[in-house]
């Protein structure tokens, strides 16, 4: 009995075809084209490739995408890395590909995978924070992915940490949101402003020579360079404010960073460890706050499980 996962981000899909959790074809990774119904496309593309291999079938496909979602229609409400806005995903999806569908945010998926298989596997409460571009949100609560009224619930990167912090991104009206702190783009504006400031430093240098981002800003980090690494510990801090207040409100068993920044690792969860730790309420702060353990597969393991659990199988 096998099933499809899809994860739709900003830049790349990635689908795989799974058989009791386990990726038996895949992940097949392709660009993300511009638009809802070219993604459609790309998808119900992907389904058939996967499918052609399968010797008993696919009983149901699961779609993880960055986007608030009505959980009760299906529709996509809002996306900013993948232009789609008001945009019937789930229907379209199902004429298409001929089977059950499954849609959820690609953050609630990636903690259902690392509550069933990952890092948070044998705990009931989880919190997981993905840090890419933006920030994610996923929690389990008593096994199980809370969504809230609509399905726009665990928004996490929009926590706010500074009432009068710098302006959010992504149609986010708020200021000082975690996103707008510790995440992927976040850290480009902080390694590129240190840069400006510091011109001779090595930052400074890697910015004039146009090549400073989030990932090449961390890599000179993790070579050991103090201002990088500074610029981390000072998003770190910044993390660990919203980790304290999240222990705070779900008492969770573990806290999971995952994402492509969480490949900072120490870097950033040993300053965010020393906030937490020092802010949480005593009785919260027993969670651990560790990184998830699927890594870039996250969020297609935790889409081919929704549509598993979703056909009951
Ligand atoms: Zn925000």
């Amino acid at each position: 009995m096998s099933v499809i996962g899809v994860d739709v981000g900003g830049t790349k899909i990635a689908a795989g075809r799974l058989t009791r959790g386990m990726i038996v074809a895949g992940p097949v990774v392709i660009p993300t084209p511009a638009g809802g119904p070219a993604i459609i496309e790309a998808i119900a593309g992907l389904v058939a490739d996967l499918s052609a291999g399968s010797p008993d079938g696919i009983r149901g496909l699961g779609v993880g995408l960055p986007a608030t979602i009505d959980a009760v229609t299906g529709r996509v409400v809002h996306s900013v890395h993948t232009g789609m806005d008001d945009f019937d995903a789930a229907a379209r999806l199902v004429e298409r590909v001929g089977m059950p569908v499954f849609l959820d945010n690609d953050a609630n998926l990636a903690a259902l995978a690392e509550h069933r298989l990952g890092a948070g596997r044998g705990h009931d409460h989880v919190v997981m924070l993905t840090l890419g571009t933006g920030i994610g949100g996923g929690v389990i609560i008593e096994g199980r992915v809370f969504r809230g009224g609509r399905g726009h619930g665990a928004e996490l990167g929009h926590i706010s940490v500074d009432g009068n912090g710098p302006p959010c991104q992504g149609g986010c009206p708020g200021r000082g949101c975690i996103e707008a702190l510790c995440s992927g783009s976040a850290l480009t504006r902080a390694f590129c402003a240190f840069a400006d400031a510091n011109r001779a430093s090595a930052l400074g240098r890697l910015h004039q020579s146009g090549m400073l981002d989030s990932e090449s800003g961390l890599a000179l980090a993790q070579e050991g360079d103090a201002d990088a690494r500074a610029v981390l510990a000072t998003a770190g801090e910044w993390l660990g404010v919203a980790v304290a207040s999240l222990a705070n409100t779900f008492d969770p068993d573990v806290i999971l960073i995952g994402g492509g920044v969480s490949a900072a690792g120490e870097l950033l969860l040993g300053p965010a460890r020393t906030v937490y730790h020092a802010r949480a309420l005593p009785p919260t702060r027993r969670a651990p706050l560790l990184v998830a353990g699927l890594g870039p597969d996250a969020g297609m393991v935790g889409a081919a499980l929704m549509a598993r659990e979703g056909v009951g199988a």
